[in-house]
């Protein structure tokens, strides 16, 4: 197993949000407060290149951090450990390319 090295860049979209929204204080900056919305994940192993886009994140409004689910981070790495094992180079995913199951692809 090669080293798993993940870089999470931010291009954040935010989304409406509907007044029953409870948001949350960003853990980064602590100033700043989370909004649903969606980023574009990339995540980079040896020499391939895995590009998520419009992976749903909770964003926040001051610094751009975002966090992921549990369940979405684990989509996304399923997604990405599945692109990487077909050798790609570069792959670019809009999420969710389908309900995310292993095989899946294509
Ligand atoms: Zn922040």
């Amino acid at each position: 197993m090669s080293e798993h090295r993940r870089h999470f860049e931010v291009e954040a979209v935010i989304l409406a949000i509907d007044s029953n929204y409870e948001f949350m204080k960003c853990g980064l900056c602590k100033h700043g407060i989370t909004a649903p919305g969606l980023v574009t994940v990339t995540l980079e192993r040896g020499e391939s290149l895995v590009i998520i886009k419009r992976v749903p994140a909770e964003v926040c409004d001051n610094c751009g951090e975002y966090y992921l689910s549990d369940d979405i981070t684990e989509h996304v790495l399923q997604r990405a450990e599945i692109a990487i094992n077909n050798g790609a180079e570069v792959e670019i995913i809009r999420y969710p390319a389908q309900e995310i199951g292993i095989g899946a692809i294509q």
